[in-house]
């Protein structure tokens, strides 16, 4: 499988894609064209583990990886996950399910991807016969970079920083990333919001001149966001597992649509779900949930796309997200691979803060999306009303979801003749992960300390505290400094030297 970038500038191979995380022409790479998966395969992978249906998928996306080492990197991967199953489906009613992904090594859904792309880096690296050391670098609202970290902590020929927005993420957060053991590893808290950490870290991608300094150092870029095909693409198979299990456990027959709920920020994994359609899953509608910053719904329901509003910080940091990065592929797709387009769409998206679609694309993605955001009250209120009446316990990016996915079926049993397809709410943190925040929905009360949120949750929920989460408690920081996003080049310069 070759991949094209969506501004036309480039044609290379999986192994490439993954190296070089972004093309560089700026474009994002995606598939040249995309795997069909047939009935026949779906029915073999009903007997499949989740590590298994991984590289039955992955091994279409990346055909020249070889199959038994992709198996392998699927099964160590899979099995760092609490409990057995890297996305097990939980169901809460009748039609409605929960895709937990979030039993990994950091508690959050990146860990899907981040457990394996260190493999395929290697192997790509092996592969293209780069000897180089690799440098990852990371802008993250908060669960990317402890997921990368995890991923790549003393892993051989490789160096990570990560670069977080000081105030954007959660205590929990910054203590996971604070704590983080390696010795290849570096995390910086940048001033400023996540917007201006990824900028920051996208123009050292961008720029010639940074690139020229790495290369003097014998340093290679790379990329751990979503923005990497190696980091979106494991993203796929949980909505081909959730579907498989639906059909296994005999809630659906083939065929039958079912609709996903996926709250977003960078649009990496509701596109997951859109990618899953286009190989050939009968997913119905893919429901995108916004918190406050709901420049997303307003591109589904409008066409345009406009980031000049003000950014708010919410109690779902992981979607405090204006500039989503993996729009830049939906576009692409809808515009007909027009890769001109796309590019001229980009800049103005740079130069003027805004961009629109033609009304037929509008057509074609309001087809297969549905888009709605939550407030901060009706977040809490979502995860409240949902303990209450089903004992089941959410965390707040899941709980914007909840209350976006409650009001789409309302508003569905209300359209005369409207068909209900199941409702599939991806969980994409552990509740335990945002212990203040959740403890107050649940509650009303507030709590000062993260460790004694995680315990008073736990007296109410019963739910098992992960491992991880326990562990860093007294765990020493490691990490506290604190920069401005034009130092964040010279930082990334200084760590190679170390
Ligand atoms: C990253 C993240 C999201 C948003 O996913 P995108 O791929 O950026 O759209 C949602 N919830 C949690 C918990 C996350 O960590």
């Amino acid at each position: 499988m070759e991949y094209v970038s969506t501004r036309g500038g480039e044609r290379v191979t999986g192994a490439r894609a993954v190296v070089q995380g972004i093309a560089s022409d700026g474009g994002l790479f995606v598939p040249a064209s995309f795997p069909q998966i047939s009935r026949a395969d779906c029915e073999g992978m009903l007997g499949m583990d989740y590590a298994e249906r991984a590289a039955f998928l992955l091994g279409k996306l990346f055909d020249e990886y070889n199959a038994e080492e992709l198996l392998a990197a699927c099964k160590a991967a899979y099995a760092r996950f609490e409990g057995g199953d890297a996305a097990p489906l939980v169901k809460v009613e009748n039609g409605m399910y929960m895709l937990e992904l979030f039993h990994g090594p950091t508690c959050a859904f990146k860990d899907i991807a981040l457990t394996l792309l260190p493999f395929l880096l290697r192997k790509g690296c092996d592969m293209l016969g780069i000897h180089e050391t690799v440098l990852i670098l990371v802008a993250t609202s908060g669960d990317t970079g402890k997921a990368a970290l995890e991923g790549f902590q003393d892993a051989e020929g490789v160096k990570i920083i990560v670069f977080y927005p000081d105030d954007g993420v959660s205590k929990m957060q910054k203590l996971q990333m604070g704590t983080q053991d390696g010795a290849n590893v570096d995390v910086v808290a940048v001033k400023g919001n996540f917007d201006d950490c990824q900028a920051a870290v996208k123009r050292i991608f961008a720029s010639e001149e940074y690139r020229e300094k790495f290369r003097e150092k014998h340093v290679i870029l790379s990329s751990a966001n979503s923005i990497n095909i190696g980091r979106f693409a494991p993203q796929i198979v949980y909505y081909f597992s959730a579907y498989l299990d639906l059909i296994s456990s005999g809630q659906i027959k083939w065929d039958s649509e079912v609709d996903f709920v996926v709250p977003t920020g960078n649009f990496g994994n509701i596109l997951a779900g859109y990618y899953a359609k286009k190989m050939g899953l009968p997913v119905g509608k893919l429901i995108c949930a916004s918190n406050r910053n709901n420049v997303l719904t307003d591109f589904i329901k409008k066409g345009t796309y406009d980031i000049r509003r003000p950014f708010y910080k919410t109690m779902s940091p992981s979607m405090d997200i204006i500039v989503s990065s993996n729009l830049e592929r939906l576009i692409f797709e809808v515009s007909g691979r027009d890769a001109a387009l796309t590019r001229e769409r980009m800049q103005s998206l740079a130069e003027t803060g805004r961009y629109s679609v033609r009304p037929e694309e509008l057509k074609a993605i309001r087809e297969q999306f549905a888009a709605g955001y939550a407030s901060e009250d009706e977040t809490v209120d979502a995860i409240y009303e949902f303990f209450t009446e089903y004992g089941y316990a959410m965390d707040t990016h899941t709980g914007v979801a909840m209350s976006i996915a409650l009001r789409y079926e309302e508003k569905k049993k209300k359209e005369p003749g409207a068909k209900l397809n199941p409702l599939v709410v991806l969980a994409t943190a552990s509740p335990y992960k945002f212990p203040q925040a959740v403890y107050y929905a649940l509650t009303g009360n507030d709590v000062k300390d993260s460790f004694k949120g995680v315990k008073r949750i736990n007296l109410i929920t019963a739910m098992k505290v992960p491992e991880s989460l326990k562990a860093i408690r007294y765990k020493p920081v490691r990490f506290k400094d604190v920069i401005s996003p034009d130092k964040v080049a010279e930082r990334a310069l200084a760590f190679v030297d170390m």
